[in-house]
């Protein structure tokens, strides 16, 4: 497949959110030649269920599993902000520190939660740091990356403006988009399984993975494929 785009920055707010959300769909990229930062807005300090575990050890052992996730995928950028899991807000800060990384690495495309999605395929709670970065990464896009007179202070860093084209929604109840991922599987699930400390039991995730086919997929007794659903927001053509 040809990408009319060369670089692509990942806005999340967990370590494991750009696997568990896309994966395959970042594999793929990564192997065609693009080149894909991620930028995490938490260090998911909070993501245990383990009395004796802290915040500091947690976030210190999600970065680990974080770049070694990323680099199975053929990521060469992480970028960790320094917001709490579970405290992450559509903020004016959090929109400036966005708005810093994506003048910074200049990506064509972004890849960031749809923040209108409630509950994810109509039945699971959306978790309200997904909702969060979603807006915040939407409103540093449009227009605050763009212009010059927000956040003049990033100007004064050497940061000029910059318009991304188009955002990919993930965790999106309104999939326009899909990137078939069929070659990708194997090496989503190499990534997943770097999140231990997120991932208990690797063999059933594996298992819920490969039963996820694409769900455009007519006939049941065809090879099995994979996609990864987007909604896609043009910014700037
Ligand atoms: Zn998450």
């Amino acid at each position: 497949m040809y990408n009319p785009f060369n670089q692509v920055m990942v806005i999340v707010a967990h370590p494991d959110d750009p696997e568990f959300f896309c994966g395959g769909t970042i594999a793929r990229w990564a192997h065609e030649g693009v080149d894909v930062t991620y930028l995490i807005c938490t260090r998911g300090d909070k993501g245990s269920n383990d009395p004796a575990m802290t915040p500091g050890r947690l976030a210190e052992l999600r970065v680990a599993e974080q770049w070694a996730a990323a680099r199975t995928l053929g990521v060469r950028q992480v970028v960790f902000l320094d917001y709490k899991d579970g405290e992450l807000q559509p903020s004016l800060e959090l929109r400036r520190d966005i708005v810093r990384e994506v003048r910074r690495y200049r990506p064509e495309v972004v890849v960031t939660c749809d923040p209108t999605t409630r509950f994810s395929r109509g039945i699971y709670p959306n978790h309200a740091d997904h909702r969060a970065v979603g807006d915040a990464a939407l409103d540093a896009l449009f227009p605050a990356a763009g212009l010059p007179l927000y956040f003049p202070e990033l100007l004064a860093e050497g940061l000029e403006p910059h318009c991304v084209a188009e955002a990919y929604l993930c965790v999106t109840n309104e999939p326009d988009t899909w990137v078939d991922t069929t070659d990708y599987i194997d090496l989503k699930i190499a990534a997943l399984r770097c999140h231990a400390s997120q991932v208990p039991d690797p063999a059933t995730l594996e298992r819920r993975i490969r039963e996820n086919v694409d769900p455009r997929q007519a006939a049941p007794n065809a090879p099995r494929c994979y996609a990864e659903g987007f909604r896609r927001i043009i910014i700037r053509r």
